[in-house]
């Protein structure tokens, strides 16, 4: 059976070509376990053909050539084409991997699109090309040149957000790209695909080619590639940062993330509730920057965790195409079966359960879901504590005074994000000060394309959006001018 979006060529070089196998990626809803479209899956082949078109144009094409506002001119269309289309990439991401479709339509779709007008803003203020006095009385030019051939690598599970967070910047600055999304959610990137083209993306600039790891890996390694931007696990994240070591290729990781929510005394419960709801369970627990470990001074513990089952207990668990599911299932069976497990382990371990639990929630005899879950009285050295789940389990934790809730923040080996709750702002921040994470929020959580993203310690090595996330994507190269010409003539 076809359905209407099966599609049958790889995007390699801004042109639909045929792919190099007869090999096919089925992608299956994670709510019927149905078939819902079937594309070609990429091979080393495909990589070997979209890495050589890169190459050439950026190399010998004119992209790299043209002048930031020419380049600005391009992805500012885009920009207007990907703002008509949020409906059908809200609807399209929830259907490969589940998102709840409320969740989609607020950020799946809109934060991409968002991205691309932050970068645009950055790109049109960006020091291209700076000229600053030197210290041996001459004059010196800093350029930000285009770092090259580039490989994106994102996960599944807000696929748009880290595919965009990549190709932006790369278009912007004058590389070439070639994307290789996770075999869960190709689809998406087709409707990204058709808009590059209609943008007028020139031949050889961008590539895409859905595949596994193994195919994944051969991207890395590919000797035409200049820089590798990783979204997703921090295995693969040790693994690709080791082969780009080892080749000198320039590489940003963003990776998982364990984050603590700080609540003091003073904050207010229903605050907390309403905000975990969101940050600690967004896109079903599949988020990064998720808020799991919820730090409550022991005198609140039970209040707080109380309250955070009822509301976490409560939320609507469903189909991820009706609007009015909070939680929809793990984007694919084995991560339904990962989740639970860490459920079982988190009662073996002697964690008091809650709500949740490995059940199948009522009413839901198809679909990988999994009952959103709360552990009371866990230790920070648990498991549950420690390893990042990546489904809708929180676990509370008591702390004895701020002290300590800041040393059991840092005791992980994660630095993603984090969150303090408190009816003072200036105790709130200094909290934030103290806390080793990229990012942080006071009394609320979420991410400013103005200002850089990434992680501290285990969850990554770099930056994206803000002009620090540009600069990613370019190489510096001082030109040394001499004396100036006012400085000749005087
Ligand atoms: P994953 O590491 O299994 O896969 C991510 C991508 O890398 C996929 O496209 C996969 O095919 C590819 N891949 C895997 N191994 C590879 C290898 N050795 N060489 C080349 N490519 C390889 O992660 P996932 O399960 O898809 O995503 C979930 C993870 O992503 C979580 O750990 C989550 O925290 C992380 N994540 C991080 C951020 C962030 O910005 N820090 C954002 C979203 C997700």
């Amino acid at each position: 059976m076809t359905t209407s979006l099966d599609r049958d060529a790889l995007l390699i070089g801004t042109t639909w070509q045929a792919p190099a196998t007869d090999s096919v990626i089925e992608v299956i809803s994670p709510h019927s376990e149905e078939v819902v479209a079937r594309v070609p899956e990429g091979s080393t082949a495909d990589i070997d053909a979209a890495v050589a078109a890169a190459r050439e144009a950026f190399d010998h094409g004119p992209w790299p050539r043209m002048s930031p506002d020419e380049r600005i001119e391009v992805v500012q269309k885009l920009s207007g084409l990907y703002a008509a289309k949020l409906d059908e990439m809200a609807t399209v991401i929830s259907t490969e991997m589940g998102s709840p479709i409320s969740f989609s339509t607020l950020a799946q779709a809109p934060a991409p699109w968002m991205q691309i007008e932050a970068f645009l803003g950055i790109a049109r203020e960006f020091p291209w090309e700076d000229v600053r006095p030197g210290v041996l009385g001459g004059e010196v030019m800093v350029r930000h040149e285009p770092v090259g051939v580039v490989a994106a690598i994102p996960p599944w599970n807000v696929p748009q957000f880290t595919v965009l967070s990549k190709v932006i910047p790369a278009l912007l600055t004058g590389c070439t790209v070639v994307v290789k999304p996770a075999p869960e959610t190709p689809l998406d990137t087709y409707l990204l695909a058709d808009l590059l083209i209609e943008a007028g993306v020139p031949e050889g600039v961008v590539s895409i080619v859905a595949g596994g790891r193994e195919v994944g890996e051969h991207l890395v390694r590919h000797p035409g590639i200049d820089k590798v931007a990783f979204t997703g696990s921090t295995a693969a994240g040790r693994k690709i940062g080791a082969i780009c070591g080892e080749q000198l290729k320039r590489c940003s990781l963003e990776l998982g993330g364990k984050s603590a929510a700080i609540v003091l005394d003073d904050a207010d419960l229903t605050s907390v509730v309403e905000g975990m709801k969101f940050l600690g369970v967004m896109n079903s627990g599949q988020a990064c920057v998720a808020q799991t470990r919820i730090l409550v001074s022991r005198d609140r513990h039970d209040e707080v965790a109380e309250a955070l089952a009822e509301g976490i207990g409560s939320m609507v668990v469903g189909d991820p195409l009706d609007p009015a599911t909070e939680i929809g299932p793990m984007v694919a069976k084995r991560q339904q079966e990962r989740v639970s497990s860490y459920i079982e382990i988190g009662q073996q371990e002697g964690a008091r359960l809650l709500t949740g639990g490995t059940d199948r929630p009522d009413g839901l005899d198809t679909g990988w879901y999994v009952r959103p879950t709360v552990f009371a009285g866990v230790d920070n050295s648990m498991r549950i504590a420690r390893e990042e789940i990546f489904g809708p389990v929180l676990s509370v934790i008591a702390y004895d005074d701020v002290d300590d809730a800041v040393r059991i923040a840092n005791d992980s080996d994660y630095g993603l994000a984090g969150t303090v709750w408190t009816a003072d702002r200036d105790a709130g921040l200094d909290v934030a000060r103290r806390v080793r994470t990229g990012t942080y929020g006071v009394n609320t959580y979420t991410m400013d394309f103005a200002a850089p993203f990434g992680g501290f310690k285990a969850s990554g090595v770099g930056r994206e959006f803000g002009p620090e996330g540009l600069s990613q994507y370019t190489e510096l190269k001082a030109v040394y001018l001499g004396e100036s010409a006012a400085g000749a003539e005087g």
